[in-house]
């Protein structure tokens, strides 16, 4: 790969593109695609102190990346920023019901609501 290509990889990775879409918009095969950001995870060199205490870190490659030295930083982290408990990602749907927007946490929703859901299973249903 060239080191246009890199940049090109690395901008779309940090903007958080997925794998296809990177192959897509660069034109590499997607298997180097996956082989290149897997090896150069986006963030990979930042973490390299405990985020409470400022410990150094060792990160063990190929594994999760580690944001403190110890549960215990862990814990204290959490137990001072709990407006970071924001839960699970959320995913933006459009009922195809009544059109609504609304969020949850599952990739794919179809209906704002079990009335929607129920509302568009009885359409269905008389129109036969
Ligand atoms: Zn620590
Ligand atoms: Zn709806």
């Amino acid at each position: 790969m060239t080191n246009e290509q890199i940049e090109h990889i690395t901008r779309l990775q940090q903007s958080g593109k997925g794998y296809r879409a990177i192959a897509a918009e660069t034109g590499i095969p997607i298997n180097s695609v996956k082989s290149w950001c897997r090896r150069h995870p986006v963030g990979a060199e930042s973490q390299t102190a405990c985020q409470q205490c400022g410990a150094p870190l060792c990160q063990t490659p190929g594994k999760r990346q580690r944001r403190f030295c110890s549960d215990r930083c862990r814990l204290l982290w959490w137990g001072e920023h709990p407006e970071c408990r924001t839960g699970r990602a959320k995913y933006l749907h459009t009922c195809r019901f009544c059109g609504r927007e609304f969020t949850n946490n599952r990739i794919t929703a179809s209906y704002c609501s079990r009335a929607c859901f129920a509302r568009a299973r009885a359409q269905v249903a008389s129109d036969g």
